[in-house]
């Protein structure tokens, strides 16, 4: 019998797991945190009247692979109110230079013939003074949502992403958590071997022939390995204590991995005891706003007092190594001042809360991949099994859109399965 190590437990590892199994491969998964799903992390902590997610919580369209195995495993999903309001001080605010130059932007963008950095971008095509405020706020979008770097980010791709219509969108009101519980018991019913707390430190191997060391010192031998790691942990340097060793070396994929960009977030998710949101406001999902953390949503039409705070690329940097309670501190200003409700009220209200700092959790250091201009020979590289014996998956392979997605992640697993098995007809 054919033997597959994947090593990382999340949305991809999982789903290439399946994918194997179904042909009757023997697949072990290996993975460092105490539990399943990586970056899908729903939390029933906390004292949330309902769960929150700490990572992903938006199905971003009717996305196929998603959607067919929510309904396989009878998981419900629903639509939300996506109605986008800029505020301040718990007033609506005039539309900002990105909504004035939207389709404009996007004629642009379309008929941009050779990629360039968006940066680049922005000021061939849009340096006159009177789009000063459209290259900001392109700039904060393409940071706060794609988590992207203007200085590297691709403008195509990013084209590609802001060009789809996003009219159907949902939410799991039980929890992303449940894809992944349906995932695992699937594998398992069909014999796959699943090991947590089990850090993959060396990989050591020779065509069909693959020795795995951890962290723990327990070695496993497979034909063939899947990594699915985040990209992080294949950008990490040898001094790093989560650096994945091979021997011998595979210089092209890892220089290739380096030249996809991966972001960084973090969330804030907060239940107050009562409604905040003015009158005026109270129709809308998300609230974008110049603050510290910028932008915010609600649950609608879920009737709850739940908000969550989202800060995401650049603006990270200078938050990341804040402690949770000076975090909760400055998202609680930074909603006093965006909904005008004085901070002592916010602290008197907060029922409960949790911070989402996912530079620093270990394992994983970030958000998601975003593309540079090289991302797309980066992609072929790192699709290319090496000698036949080591496979890459996971959400920064997929070449798809959305990129940087749960469904990008499901693709990418389904995908290298497929791949792998191919290698052993
Ligand atoms: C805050 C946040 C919000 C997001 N929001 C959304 C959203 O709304 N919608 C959406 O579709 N997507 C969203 N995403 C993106 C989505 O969560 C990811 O694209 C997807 O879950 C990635 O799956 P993956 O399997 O590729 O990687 P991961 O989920 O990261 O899985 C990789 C696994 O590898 C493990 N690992 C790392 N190193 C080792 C090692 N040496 N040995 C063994 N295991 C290792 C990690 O612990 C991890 O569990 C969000 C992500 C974040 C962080």
């Amino acid at each position: 019998m054919n033997t597959v190590v994947i090593i990382g437990g999340g949305a991809s590892g999982l789903m290439a797991a399946l994918e194997l199994l179904k042909h009757n491969i023997q697949v072990t998964i290996i993975e460092a945190k105490n539990r399943l799903g990586g970056r899908i992390c729903t939390s029933n902590k906390g004292g949330f009247s309902q769960p929150v997610e700490t990572g992903a919580e938006f199905i971003h369209g009717n996305l196929p692979l998603t959607l067919s195995l929510l309904d396989e495993a009878g998981i419900a999903y629903h639509s939300f109110n996506d109605k986008m309001v800029h505020i301040e001080k718990g007033q609506l605010k005039q539309e900002s230079g990105l909504d004035h130059y939207w389709n404009k932007l996007m004629k642009q963008m379309a008929a941009l013939k050779h990629d360039m950095p968006l940066n680049d971008f922005l000021n061939s095509f849009f340096s006159d003074s009177k789009y000063a405020d459209l290259r900001t706020s392109v700039k904060s979008f393409a940071n706060g949502f794609d988590l992207a770097d203007a200085s590297v980010a691709s403008t195509k791709s990013l084209y590609q992403e802001w060009n789809k219509e996003m009219k159907d969108q949902y939410r799991i009101k039980e929890g992303y958590e449940r894809l992944i519980q349906y995932l695992e018991t699937e594998c398992r019913q069909r014999g796959c071997l699943i090991y947590t707390d089990c850090c993959a430190k060396k990989i050591s191997w020779r065509k069909n022939e693959v020795n795995i060391l951890t962290m723990c010192s327990r070695i496993f031998k497979a034909d063939k390995v899947m990594l699915t790691v985040p990209l992080s942990i294949l950008h990490a340097t040898s001094n790093s204590q989560y650096y994945v060793e091979f021997e011998p070396l595979i210089p092209e994929h890892i220089v290739a991995a380096g030249n996809i960009g991966f972001g960084n977030v973090i969330k804030i998710m907060l239940e107050f005891t009562e409604e905040l949101a003015k009158e005026r406001i109270k129709h809308a999902g998300f609230f974008l706003t110049n603050e510290i953390i910028p932008t915010w949503w609600n649950q609608l039409p879920l009737n709850n007092t739940i908000l969550t705070g989202w800060v995401g690329g650049e603006k990270v940097t200078s938050l990341k190594d804040n402690t949770d309670e000076d975090l909760l501190k400055i998202a609680l200003h930074s909603l006093s001042n965006a909904f005008h409700v004085p901070f002592s009220d916010l602290t008197t209200k907060l029922k409960a809360y949790k911070i989402a700092n996912w530079y620093k959790e270990p394992h994983i250091h970030g958000g998601y991949s975003f593309n540079t201009i090289k991302s797309v020979e980066a992609k072929k590289i790192l699709r290319k099994p090496v000698n036949d014996t080591i496979f890459f998956s996971g959400e920064a392979l997929y070449e798809g859109s959305p990129g940087g997605t749960v469904e990008a992640a499901l693709s990418s697993g389904k995908e290298t399965a497929t791949l792998l098995l191919k290698t052993l007809q």
